[in-house]
């Protein structure tokens, strides 16, 4: 006898459609899981043991051959499920629940292939910030991997016969000290090893990876008598609210927040005026700014200009962004 059911498996942000070929022949009574299913395809035998025990059906002696994935068979007719795309978890006591991805699951009615590969921090973070305490505490292969990412909104996992793409489209956010040990700079409490710790900490830091962050900051330490001053006229409420109307004049104008736009509608709405583009024109020559800085400078300037509600980009915000 031979049965066949359909179903999915993920494969980043996509799902593959997976047939599951169950075959009963003679011999010793056992299920046979063969083909490429992973620890969970395995397991699943003993699922399927349990469940049919537990809705008190036998499970037909034999030897069932299941390729790829478990079928109900045996209770039902072999073209039972034709048409239908199976997709959930069975409960020990025979029922099902559902499982997450239904979306992709359904969208994979048209699809065909293989498995595997989870997503990291950077995709599970995908449409958030990403909060990286001492960037370069992390190893050098994991600050590389954020360099595409952080271009693209993907990662791209690319396995022996395939590649997997998660999505990734983060703001990054990242702290330092100025050297391993902290103190760094001069003055109290400065690192007494000398300029040399604060350059080789630094250095770990690749250019490309520093040349995709936008904004880089120098946060000096806060003293005794800063803690004494009045609080800033706007709390954090209020720029919170500065923000949100900024990020609702960007999506209004229809192409995306300012940080993804491409350079076209970047031209259209960020130019600078006169004295400002002056000014970029300038600040390019000088920090030799690479096409790619050049373009995130104008939209940091853009930016800028969104939170003090300016249409324009004057020659102020360049040069705050530069
Ligand atoms: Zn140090």
């Amino acid at each position: 006898m031979f049965a066949t059911a359909t179903t999915v498996a993920f494969q980043g942000l996509e799902a593959r459609r997976i047939e599951v070929q169950v075959q009963m022949t003679g011999g010793t009574p056992a299920i046979v899981v063969v083909g490429l299913g992973d620890k969970t395809v395995s397991e699943a035998r003993e699922r399927v043991r349990a469940a049919f025990a537990s809705i008190g059906l036998a499970i037909p002696p034999g030897r069932l051959i299941v390729n790829l994935a478990p079928a109900a068979i045996g209770a039902l007719p072999h073209d039972a499920l034709d048409g239908v795309v199976c997709f959930c978890e069975v409960g020990l006591d025979g029922s099902l629940a559902s499982a997450p991805g239904a979306l992709p699951a359904a969208m994979a009615a048209h699809v065909g292939g293989g498995l595997r590969a989870k997503p990291g921090e950077i995709s599970l973070a995908h449409q958030g910030v990403l909060f990286l305490d001492e960037l370069p505490e992390f190893s050098q292969q994991a600050l590389d991997a954020l360099r595409q990412p952080l271009e693209t909104g993907q990662v791209l996992i690319a396995r022996a016969n395939h590649h997997v793409t998660y999505p990734a489209r983060i703001l990054l956010a990242a702290a330092m000290n100025p050297c391993r040990c902290g103190g760094g700079g001069v003055g109290v409490g400065a690192c007494r090893r000398g300029p040399r710790c604060a350059i080789d900490y630094q250095a770990q830091l690749s250019g490309p990876l520093l040349d995709r962050i936008d904004i880089q900051l120098d946060v000096p330490p806060v003293t005794a008598a800063d803690l004494a001053l009045p609080s800033p006229p706007e709390g954090a409420a209020e720029a919170a609210a500065r923000v949100m109307r900024a990020r609702d004049a960007q999506s209004s104008l229809g192409a995306g927040l300012n940080a993804v736009l491409d350079q076209a509608s970047l031209e259209k709405i960020a130019t600078p005026d006169a004295p400002g583009a002056a000014l970029l024109a300038k600040a390019a020559e000088s920090l030799a700014l690479s096409a790619r800085a050049y373009h995130r400078t104008l939209k940091v300037a853009r930016t800028i200009a969104d939170l003090d509600g300016s249409d324009a980009v004057p020659r102020i915000h360049v040069a705050e962004a530069a």
